[in-house]
């Protein structure tokens, strides 16, 4: 991989990088589309990183399957899928860890507390290993996108990272590898919660500006269904994270549940203006 990007340097060329753990969707693919786009090569890297998942998650049973992803990959004219083994990157004696703490600290980081860290040291190693001018991360994981963006200011890593937009079902449910676990009937319920971000972002629109009430309204939705059991519903200052003592600029509404088992994210934003 290192030979291949210094050779794609030497060139003159510019190198896009689209990190994944594979199991790809449209949602991947659409950031795939976006790099080729603003680059003129493309890797994909494939890599399910053991560091970003807690004791008792999905690490040994997330949905993996290179051969297909391979061929998904072939007709999007990548230049290069990097799939690195978990020893090949964290050798028996490898000891660092990137912490970007304020933003890891709330929202998923409050039941994955060793998540972000996970993410932006792998993410800091693929850089490292890829070197690329570009790097395309997805809106659905809002969180994680900040905090890479974070990451590279901070670290003066001279990546410039762009957002693809949220890719979803046809009933509205964000397409994630993770759908895999759910039945047609969970999927029906899933759909429950884009309709519950909607529902937040009409009642803004409609002149909301209390966080607690916006909050108490879309919760009271997503209560009337049994299934869905919330981990959070927030209200927050997209730009960094902050609580909002009123609703005011571009706002997140991010949530995260569990339903049949399975954690779901999803988010929205909100321009105020
Ligand atoms: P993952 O393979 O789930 O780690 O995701 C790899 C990248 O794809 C991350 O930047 C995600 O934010 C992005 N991604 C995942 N699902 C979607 C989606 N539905 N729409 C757009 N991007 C997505």
């Amino acid at each position: 991989m290192q030979k291949f990007s210094k050779r794609v340097r030497a060139a003159g060329l510019r190198l896009g990088l689209v990190p994944t753990m594979g199991f790809l969707h449209a949602g991947h693919l659409s950031l795939v589309a976006k790099a080729r786009k603003l680059c003129d090569v493309v890797v994909v890297s494939i890599f399910v990183n053991p560091t970003q998942f807690g004791a008792g998650e999905d690490f040994k049973k997330y949905p993996r399957d290179l051969p297909r992803d391979l061929k998904l990959l072939r007709q999007t004219g990548v230049a290069a899928v990097f799939y690195p083994s978990a020893t090949e990157v964290y050798p028996p004696d490898f000891q660092t860890e990137v912490k970007v703490k304020a933003l890891s600290a709330n929202l998923c980081g409050l039941s994955r507390p060793a998540h972000f860290a996970g993410v932006a040291t792998v993410v800091l190693k693929l850089f490292n290993i890829v070197r690329p001018d570009v790097a395309v991360f997805g809106q659905k994981d809002y969180q994680q996108l900040l905090v890479i963006k974070k990451m590279v200011a901070d670290l003066n890593l001279g990546v410039k990272i762009m957002a693809g937009s949220i890719i979803r079902e046809k009933n509205g449910l964000a397409m994630s590898s993770r759908n895999r676990y759910l039945g047609v009937a969970d999927r029906h319920w899933a759909a429950k919660l884009y309709a519950a971000l909607i529902y937040g972002k009409k009642l803004i629109k409609r002149g909301e500006r209390g966080v607690a009430q916006l909050k108490k309204q879309i919760l009271h939705r997503l209560r009337q269904d049994k299934k869905i059991k919330i981990e959070y519903l927030e209200v927050l200052n997209a730009a960094n994270l902050d609580p909002l003592a009123k609703i005011r600029g571009k706002v997140l509404i991010a949530l995260a549940v569990r339903l049949a088992g399975v954690r779901l994210i999803d988010n929205i934003i909100v321009e105020t203006g």
